[in-house]
């Protein structure tokens, strides 16, 4: 059976700074999953006004061995839970468990985690709108064709700041929002 996204089509979210808080020493456990202020109703938002809510997450803390894909399923349960709870649907959480090392097409600013959901979907990435908080995560939705949109939570300030210097122009001319909210906003009302 062909998966279709619903009506206003997929959005894809960084998680890490974007949907909860971000950890120098990595997010391990649901215990330490902790969501950004409104950015659970942000995700329910979004997915009540007909957008498929999907998530692509370099999760390198897996290949490092700091926790396993039990304590990876746990945080997941925890936030498809809140949401839920919200109203909404979390659909597919895409996940790179690889080492920058490793060499694997999927660890973002690689394309893979993108690509892997739009085959997922049967969905073109033109225009899907892909939210993150690290230079990465936008470099990955610039080399996907997709839409790149920066959050100033997590990583984004620093991201901003270096966004002006950017090698390639289309990173250069990133809209940026305040968080998560603010893009579900700005997403609900086109
Ligand atoms: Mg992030
Ligand atoms: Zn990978």
């Amino acid at each position: 059976m062909l998966r279709r996204p619903a009506k206003k089509g997929l959005v894809v979210l960084d998680r890490d700074g974007v949907i909860n808080r971000d950890s120098p020493d990595f997010v391990k456990s649901a215990a330490e999953w902790l969501p950004l202020p409104g950015s659970i109703e942000a995700v329910a938002g979004l997915s009540r006004a007909g957008f498929t809510v999907a998530v692509a997450s370099n999760q390198s803390g897996l290949g490092r061995g700091l926790f396993d894909r039990r304590a990876l399923a746990a945080m997941h349960r925890k936030f498809r839970r809140l949401v839920a709870n919200a109203g909404g649907r979390v659909d597919r959480i895409v996940v790179c468990p690889h080492t920058p090392d490793e060499g694997c097409n999927c660890r973002k600013p690689r394309a893979g985690l993108l690509h892997r959901l739009g085959r997922y979907y049967n969905t073109e990435l033109g225009g899907v709108p892909v939210v993150g908080d690290s230079l990465r995560d936008l470099e990955a939705a610039v080399n996907a064709g997709a839409r790149p949109i920066l959050v100033r939570t997590g990583n984004g300030r620093k991201t901003e700041a270096s966004l002006k210097r950017a090698p390639r122009a289309a990173l250069r001319s990133v809209v940026v929002f305040d968080d998560l909210a603010a893009v579900a906003a700005a997403l609900v009302k086109e």
